[in-house]
């Protein structure tokens, strides 16, 4: 994903609330009561349908009864729901009839974030649920901070990591190509210490721009320093090296507004999953574009270099 995708899919969205009650009534006067607030309501009955609910529609808000139909009881409902890294962060609130002392200290000790007993006050659930949204939305916007770059706005070298695991793991489970480029700026240092530290930056920020220009699907990170890395999911070699060609030939036609001769060249290394043995892992597609990469500096700078693929038996 760019950073334009990123910002689009960053807009806050309507809330989402997933009511989990084996009453009825209770499902029809949340949606009647909550339906003028900006939210949207689902509703579960059993701690089960309550739990593939809150994986499928990811709501950032969940109303949970203790007391439930079905197998489940609304303590080990919020424990599995705290087992799965798709659910683990959803505001859990309790609402129970339960006034046992003990049943609010084992919810809120579980993870719950709130414990509303019944019956209950409508404008005070309201605001309860306004209150856990808005630490929700906070959160939210706090760990994708966490995965961006500050300069560039670009991924981070974390998320970078957890990403090309996760694709790596998916082209392999689909048999689908997977292709990485590493791109760093050529002489660089010398580009801080003739124009100065900020035009640096200025020109880190060109290049990430240059790099988050190609296709929604492409992962454009800014892996560390003057060193970047593009993920291209369903990619195949070939194609990413004609991806890097054209990063290559965009910055080196780059207009520099306060320094019009000044030409500003980077190079590129390419591998694909497809160049790895069958028991290969991240690590190995990393280092061979690596590899790739420091052929192409070896080589002159300002070109592309691919790993090359084994050759067909
Ligand atoms: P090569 O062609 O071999 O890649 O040479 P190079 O000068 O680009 O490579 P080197 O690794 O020697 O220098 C990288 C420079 O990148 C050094 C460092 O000061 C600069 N740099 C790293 N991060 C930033 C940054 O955030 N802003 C600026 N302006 N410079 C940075
Ligand atoms: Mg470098
Ligand atoms: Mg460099």
């Amino acid at each position: 994903m760019n950073p334009a995708a990123l910002s689009a899919d960053a807009r806050p969205r309507v809330p989402r609330i997933l009511a989990v009650d084996d009453s009825e009534l209770m499902h029809r006067l949340l949606r009647t009561r909550l339906q003028l607030e900006q939210v949207e309501i689902h509703c579960a009955v059993t701690g089960d349908e309550g739990l593939r609910m809150a994986e499928e529609i990811q709501p950032e808000v969940m109303l949970l009864d203790i007391d439930l139909d079905g197998t489940m009881d609304g303590f080990e409902v919020l424990q599995r729901l705290k087992e799965n890294p798709r659910t683990r962060d959803i505001a859990v609130i309790f609402i129970s009839a339960s006034c046992e002392t003990m049943d609010r200290v084992r919810c809120l000790d579980l993870g719950a974030v709130d414990f509303i007993p019944k019956p209950f006050e409508m404008a005070e659930l309201k605001a309860r649920v306004r209150s856990a949204i808005r630490v929700q939305q906070l959160l939210r916007m706090l760990s994708q901070r966490a995965q961006l770059d500050g300069l560039t706005a670009l991924w981070n070298r974390a998320y970078f990591d957890q990403r090309l695991a996760a694709e790596f793991a998916e082209a392999r489970r689909h048999a689908r190509p997977l292709s990485l480029v590493l791109c760093d700026i050529d002489h660089f240092k010398g580009v801080n210490d003739r124009f100065g530290h900020p035009f640096g930056d200025e020109v880190l920020a060109l290049f990430a721009t240059i790099l988050s220009g190609g296709r929604a699907s492409d992962i454009p990170c800014r892996y560390g320093g003057e060193e970047f890395g593009v993920i291209l999911p369903a990619t195949a070699l070939g194609e990413a090296v004609e991806v890097a060609e054209r990063f290559r030939r965009a910055f080196e036609e780059h207009q520099w507004r306060r320094h019009p001769d000044l030409v500003l060249t980077a190079s590129f290394g390419v591998a694909e999953v497809a160049g790895l043995a069958a028991d290969g892992r991240p690590a190995d597609l990393l280092a061979n574009a690596d590899a790739a990469l420091y052929a192409a500096k070896r080589g002159g700078r300002n070109r592309v270099s691919a790993s090359a693929l084994p050759m067909a038996a």
